[in-house]
């Protein structure tokens, strides 16, 4: 720890250093709006006209870079759940809170918030502004703007900007998106109004779990004790925490990692031509990013590797379609024409990003081309549809069960999906 200190002194040596320290405050902001600029322009990329990412409510499906995936694709579903949890168990294990303070929208649209406040003039006490009422007006409906344009932003995720905008300014917005845009933009609302730092410290959940996970080698910020006999008690520190932490007090789990306290105090020590007392360490006794070289963490690291490879493979060999079918129970066995026919519920999912026309062949199990009725010739099908149809297929009269084969084909003649199906005799359902 002392040659930690010691080479920190060596490299602040020069008195033009100390004048300018390196401070964090300008990256955190600056990563704090590539992430909201980011959030922002998602759902206006669309590559051929298909979002990037979107939730598309009608056809249950999330349309991913490209991919559709259809929400009852459980499996895809619980793969992406595991990998999201491993990579959130990784970063809180290497980074601790630091998705806190530096990423997370909450405290970005909290920073927004103050940031008005202070150019207003106005003050926050316990939680409530202060100030001139003309100010705490401006405020109030800037909050409501901020509201309105974040729940916007979400609604995007489940309906192209475009549409959405154009139905909201025709009236045409179907009543229960309004309702939960409304309601969306409430919430935030109160959330800016009255709420802010206290979600992060009293309520937010991701905060408490990602505590119990930090360890002994985890990202932190503190004031070491070797350290503390430069302190000069001017208080910079603590008067910057949005948390109300004293950081001198050692670590507390409301910490999130904004660094806000390291620059106050590089900027009043610079003063003094001498380095900030506060530092990022890995683990409480410093023991460097080659203490995050642990099992623990190489654990997690490879189970993610494991999982983002498994849901990769699984996204990526996926067909381009599915094929269902069920036999209907009461129409099972009948005989039309001298022939069994046998009624079934056919779906068919189409899971590429563009319409498709598809063709529906039904072959025995000795490969003859079997009659259909029904539409079997270019059902066209939309980007993540799943369209459900009828069709009857008609086979010899057997005294035994016989399996069919359904083949879904493409435009280009490939088959793209199939399934099978056993046909009881007309007997046994006579
Ligand atoms: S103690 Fe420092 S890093 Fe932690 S929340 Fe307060 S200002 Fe941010
Ligand atoms: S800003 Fe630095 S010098 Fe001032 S009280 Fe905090 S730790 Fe001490």
């Amino acid at each position: 720890m002392a040659a930690a200190c010691s080479h920190r002194h060596s490299t602040m040596s020069s008195t033009q250093q100390h004048k300018r320290p390196l401070l964090l405050g300008p990256w955190r902001r600056a990563f704090q709006w590539l992430t909201v600029v980011t959030i922002i322009l998602i759902p206006w990329i669309q590559p051929n006209g298909v979002s990037i990412i979107r939730v598309d409510i009608p056809s249950l499906s999330l349309l991913f870079f490209g991919q559709v995936l259809r929400i009852p694709e459980l499996y895809l579903l619980l793969l992406f759940i595991l990998v999201s949890g491993a990579a959130f168990l990784l970063i809180t294990l290497v980074f601790g809170r630091l998705w806190c303070g530096w990423a997370c929208p909450q405290t970005t649209l909290t920073d927004i918030a103050e940031w008005l406040t202070r150019r207003l003039k106005l003050k926050i006490v316990s939680n409530r502004l202060q100030g001139a009422l003309i100010q705490k007006i401006i405020a109030q409906t800037f909050f409501a703007l901020l509201a309105l344009l974040v729940s916007a932003n979400i609604i995007w995720y489940f309906i192209e900007p475009q549409r959405f905008l154009s139905a909201l300014v025709s009236g045409n917005l179907h009543i229960g998106v309004l309702v939960t845009f409304c309601l969306i933009a409430l919430v935030i609302y109160l959330d800016l109004a009255l709420v802010r730092r206290l979600l992060c410290r009293e309520f937010c959940p991701y905060g408490r779990i990602q505590t119990s996970f930090v360890d002994a080698a985890t990202l932190t910020l503190q004031l070491p004790d070797s350290e503390k006999k430069r302190c000069i008690k001017c208080n910079s520190c603590v008067r910057t925490c949005p948390m109300d932490i004293d950081i001198r007090n050692g670590y507390q789990i409301e910490c999130i990692n904004c660094g806000r306290c390291l620059d106050a105090c590089r900027a009043v020590m610079a003063k003094r031509n001498e380095p900030g007392l506060i530092y990022y360490t890995f683990g409480v006794d410093n023991r460097g990013p080659g203490a995050l070289l642990n099992p623990r963490v190489a654990m997690v690291g490879l189970l993610l590797a494991i999982l983002i490879s498994a849901l990769s493979y699984a996204v990526i060999s996926r067909a381009e379609a599915s094929l269902n079918v069920s036999i209907v129970p009461v129409t099972a066995g009948r005989v039309l024409d001298g022939q069994q026919a046998t009624l079934f519920n056919v779906w068919v999912n189409n899971r590429t990003t563009s319409s498709q026309l598809y063709q529906l062949n039904v072959v025995s199990a000795a490969g003859e081309t079997l009659e259909i009725r029904g539409q079997t010739q270019e059902i066209s099908i939309n980007p993540g549809e799943n369209r459900q149809f009828r069709i009857m297929v008609l086979t010899p009269v057997h005294q035994q069960s016989t399996v069919v084969e359904f083949q879904l084909i493409d435009s280009s003649q490939r088959q793209v999906a199939g399934a099978r199906a056993r046909i009881t005799p007309a007997a046994d359902n006579n």
